[in-house]
């Protein structure tokens, strides 16, 4: 075949392809023009899962006479006019291609009239060719009529998933607009039946029991995050996300919109899977609503013509942003859900290594076996000891039952079962003994017999230097000696059974949180640091007397359910969870 221009109609055609794949993406610009036009109220109706008929009404500003046709333009857009705006979009649409597209493959008919004139237009095109127009008396307001998709692309008729395919497409697009503009009455019918309709009056949550049912509902956790950004913004996250107990096979009910538009981002959806961490089972995920709202400028919407994927400025931020929301979210419900425990369910088994020792260090065990003292066999009433007298009770009391892996402590309590990450527990509770005894400049030190120098090149030494204050509150007596030389002349008790020369190199050398080398190390993370390495190490067997006292300290530590670095240190099963695991519930 010779080469030529392609007719107008084909062109059209093909790039319809983009835009409308299948009826469920009518429904979704269709939608979208609706909610760019401030309608308050969007009617949706179909037939034979939208391959027949899909019908959106809405109640927006209308299209004035004089545009109708212009509307139906590849390319004609109200929502664009220089290539500057793309970077400041506040509109769902702003591409000019959906109704063009649409009626290029299907017959379209509007009817529609502007909220400032007193006439309106009725006009219908088929395969992109227009059929009639005319001046009718309508309502303001706008319903786009779309019938019989696809008539003249048999390809795409013939690739059409199945008719309960499409309805449930359909109904999830809805259902997740219907949750990002709670102020936005939807209803939608398919083939005469009602089978969604949200109220329009209401508040986010409103919504997602509207859409999600109550039940769903009650076990999700509120979820109201912000964090800055370099410049000044911020990236606000907010909505809900399940409970650790509700989850689903599949990540299909994370959903997330970012400045009201529904996207999809495997890696957003990753960040809030992510902070459930240990919380959840593998395989198994969350429910998520998740709103992310930050400047226009820092997310380029015009990467696909559905744009449902977009690129971000900086999609560390948006990242940390949602990991952060959703962690905090999760804490918060943990540290809840333990005051509210009740039922008390008897678990009987054998320590895992009654009274085995293993390699822990010898200040450990003298620590940790003088809290456990104090409350030997005392699970009635709250004990006062060797731990933190002063300090609040933060968890239940627990009772210790065993080791497993010698890496987790399992234990009960009154709200259920839990297991303990026994190096995160104390490395809490160790970063808190730390940062307390910083604060009163009471840190418990360890005096060297003899002095041990460590030389260092140049650039680290300054950054030793920088350092030197913060680390002596924390129990590293540093003298100079030299150029590039220090004498290390104490060490942090907690510390006192390890080598000091290589306990100050990891210190210092790894690198820190940004990843960047040469910064010197907040205090927490210096803190944290050390309390890492003092902690008890996975595969460390305990006997009884350390896992109580560990247990024990951690009661009464602030914030006990995260390691100084955020990770979890205890999984919870609470005695409901246990009875239904085990089908007892209904017994
Ligand atoms: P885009 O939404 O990207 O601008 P569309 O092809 O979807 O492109 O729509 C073209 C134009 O038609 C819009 O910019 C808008 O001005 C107008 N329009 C479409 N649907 C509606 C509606 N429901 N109410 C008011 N105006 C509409
Ligand atoms: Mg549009």
């Amino acid at each position: 075949m010779p080469i030529k221009l392609l007719d107008e109609q084909v062109v059209a055609q093909i790039a319809a392809g983009e835009v409308v794949e299948r009826p469920a993406s009518v429904v979704k610009e269709l939608i979208e023009n609706a909610l760019d036009a401030g309608a308050g109220s969007i009617h949706v109706e179909t037939q034979e899962g939208g391959q027949r008929l899909i019908r959106v009404s809405d109640d927006g500003s209308g299209i004035a006479a004089d545009e109708v046709l212009l509307a139906f333009t590849r390319h004609a857009t109200s929502k664009l006019s220089t290539t500057a705006d793309l970077e400041h979009i506040r509109t769902l649409g702003f591409r000019g291609e959906a109704l063009a597209s649409i009626a290029a493959v299907s017959r379209v008919q509007v009817v529609t009239q502007h909220h400032e004139e007193t006439i309106g237009t009725q006009l219908q095109i088929e395969g992109g060719r227009l059929l009639q127009q005319s001046a009718v008396g309508v309502p303001h307001g706008t319903v786009v009529t779309v019938e019989n998709l696809f008539f003249n692309t048999p390809a795409r008729l013939k690739f059409l998933k199945s008719e309960n395919t499409e309805k449930r497409q359909i109904t999830t697009i809805i259902t997740h607009y219907a949750m990002a503009y709670p102020g936005v009455r939807f209803i939608l019918q398919q083939d005469g039946r009602e089978s969604f309709r949200s109220s329009g009056r209401g508040q986010l949550a409103d919504a997602v029991v509207q859409v999600l049912g109550l039940d769903i509902f009650k076990q999700m956790i509120e979820v109201s995050g912000q964090e800055p950004t370099p410049d000044g913004h911020s990236i606000t996250v907010e909505g809900f996300v399940s409970d650790p107990q509700l989850h689903r096979a599949d990540r299909t009910r994370i959903v997330l919109y970012i400045n009201g538009r529904v996207i999809q981002d495997a890696r957003l959806a990753y960040a809030a899977i992510q902070s459930y961490h240990t919380l959840l089972a593998e395989g198994r995920f969350p429910y998520a609503v998740l709103l992310l709202e930050m400047p226009p400028e820092y997310v380029d919407v015009n990467v696909h013509p559905t744009k449902a994927e977009v690129r971000f400025q900086n999609p560390d931020a948006v990242f940390v942003a949602v990991q952060r929301a959703v962690r905090q979210a999760l804490l918060g419900y943990g540290q809840r859900q333990e005051l509210r425990g009740r039922g008390y369910g008897h678990l009987t088994t054998q320590p895992a290594h009654p009274g085995s020792s293993g390699p822990a260090p010898a200040q450990l065990r003298l620590s940790l076996a003088e809290a456990a003292a104090s409350d030997k066999d005392d699970l009635e009433h709250i004990p006062e000891g060797a731990g933190q007298p002063d300090q609040p009770r933060t968890l239940p009391v627990l009772r210790v039952i065993g080791q497993i892996g010698a890496t987790y402590i399992i234990a009960e309590g009154p709200a259920g079962m839990y297991l303990i990450d026994q190096h995160a527990a104390h490395s809490r509770i160790l970063y808190e003994q730390l940062l307390r005894s910083f604060r009163e400049q009471e840190t418990a030190v360890q005096h060297l017999l003899e002095a041990r120098p460590i030389t260092l090149p140049p650039a680290d030494a300054q950054l030793l230097e920088a350092q030197q204050e913060t680390l002596a509150g924390l129990g590293f007596l540093l003298d100079a000696f030299g150029p590039g030389t220090f004498l290390i002349r104490a060490v942090p008790a907690i510390l006192a059974d390890q080598d000091p020369v290589e306990a100050l190199h990891a210190l210092i050398h790894e690198p820190g949180p940004t990843g960047r080398k040469g910064a010197p190390l907040p205090l927490e993370q210096l803190a944290q640091r050390i309390s890492a390495r003092a902690a008890v190490k996975s595969g460390q067997i305990l006997n009884m007397d350390e896992m109580r006292g560990l247990v024990h300290l951690l009661e009464r530590t602030p914030s006990p359910h995260t390691g100084p670095d955020g990770s979890p240190t205890m999984l919870h099963m609470s005695s409901d969870q246990l009875a239904r695991e085990f089908g007892r519930s209904r017994r």
